[in-house]
């Protein structure tokens, strides 16, 4: 007899339980949508870099509401690695060319655009017109135009949309988000967040090249920073003034290399967020009118830790964020709980980028925000 690995048993029974229903053709219960009646919704990767095989990958085997069921890859060489890897079958394996084909594959339920982010917006919308789920890596596009152009793409298909935000998902942000909406130590008076770190080695990178990346050090750690800051205070800014320094100007030379920014909120409270491609930092710090609470390491992958000025630490166990970002989204689409990262939190966070290259290129004038309308908090 033939034996199977557990696996793979597990993915057949998982697709098993929905194809039995859909291709049978029988009636689906009242209330029960393709998506409620498979056990696991199938993921596809497109982009397999060092995001996607280091993060994203791992992360699906472990989740319970989603597993790694295709990919879509512009090297041939990674085809027969990753179908080995992860059993993934050679029908659920495309190109950038036949990508669109997708679209006639009902084992792929959401797809996940982790590639450079000037790309981000033609797969989005091209995975929307196919009628798949989106999840969109951060930062979201290159534009608050692309950001707009995903959003509805994804309103006009149907589908729901998400940013690659993991920590949304994570505990420690919740934590902070809590102790700001609680006032435990009361309001919150100040917030400094630094999101940064050093990106040598290949001078070629994609990440340093402003047409693939849209900018340097704000539009890679540097929206964690934002987010981070606009979760401190529990609100959005209403304007930034910013400035960019430059150390190395012949290695960083088409893209940002340090920036920092003072995001004013209607409160009256200065958020001051420091991002860099030339420095090692990871710290989030909400000071409060009783108190405080530090998170630090803050927006890396893992295990986080924090304190308060109670002397306490802030510690939950260690879980791949990854895996509960993709578990949360699946379960957005499946049960319509709540999606922590939708597409406007995506194009806010893109609106303040732009403000910030904005007061850069103006010598440091603050820029209104105007985005009270945008029901997207923190
Ligand atoms: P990477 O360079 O390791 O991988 C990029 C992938 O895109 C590769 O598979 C490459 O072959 C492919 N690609 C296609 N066209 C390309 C082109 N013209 N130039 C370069 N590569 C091309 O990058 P990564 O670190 O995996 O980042 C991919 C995306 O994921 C980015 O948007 C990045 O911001 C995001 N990311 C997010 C997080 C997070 O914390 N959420 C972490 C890392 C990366």
């Amino acid at each position: 007899m033939k034996t199977i690995s557990r696996r793979v048993f597990h993915k057949k029974l998982s697709q098993g339980l929905a194809g039995t229903a859909l291709l049978s053709g029988m009636p689906l219960g009242f209330g029960m949508s393709k998506y409620s009646v498979k056990k696991k919704l199938g993921i596809a990767l497109v982009g397999l870099g060092s995001y996607s095989r280091g993060q994203l990958a791992p992360g699906l085997e472990k989740a319970e509401h989603c597993y790694l069921a295709g990919i879509v890859t512009g090297t041939p060489a990674k085809e027969k690695q990753w179908m080995k890897k992860y059993t993934i079958p050679k029908s659920n394996v495309y190109n950038y060319e036949n990508f669109d084909e997708i679209a006639h594959n009902d084992a792929i339920d959401i797809v996940y655009v982790v590639l450079p982010n000037s790309m981000h917006a033609e797969f989005c919308i091209r995975a929307a017109k196919a009628g798949k789920h989106v999840i969109c890596e951060k930062p979201m596009a290159v534009s608050v135009a692309e950001c707009d152009a995903i959003i509805e793409a994804c309103a006009t298909a149907g589908v729901k949309l998400s940013v690659g935000y993991r920590m949304q998902s994570d505990p420690y942000t919740n934590e902070i988000k809590r102790l700001v909406r609680e006032k435990t130590f009361g309001d919150v008076h100040y917030v400094s967040s630094d999101a940064a770190y050093i990106s040598r080695g290949n001078p070629n990178q994609w990440r340093l090249n402003r047409a693939l990346s849209g900018g340097g050090a704000l539009m890679n750690m540097g929206v964690y920073a934002i987010q981070s800051t606009i979760y401190g205070v529990g609100m959005n800014p209403i304007s930034v003034a910013a400035q960019e320094f430059s150390t190395m100007p012949e290695y960083y030379k088409d893209t940002d290399e340090t920036i920092t920014a003072q995001m004013q909120f209607p409160n009256g409270v200065v958020g001051n967020l420091f991002t860099s491609h030339n420095a090692n930092a990871n710290r989030l710090f909400v000071n409060f009118r009783k108190g405080w609470a530090e998170l630090n390491p803050c927006h890396s992958y893992g295990p986080l830790a924090g304190r308060t000025s109670e002397g306490k630490d802030i510690k939950f166990p260690h879980q791949s964020q990854q895996m509960r970002q993709m578990d949360d989204f699946t379960k957005h689409i499946k049960t319509g709980s709540i999606n922590f990262a939708p597409g406007e939190m995506g194009k806010r966070d893109m609106i303040i980028v732009e403000a910030i290259y904005k007061s850069i290129s103006e010598g440091g004038k603050t820029i209104p925000l105007d985005l009270g309308a945008m029901g997207i908090v923190s």
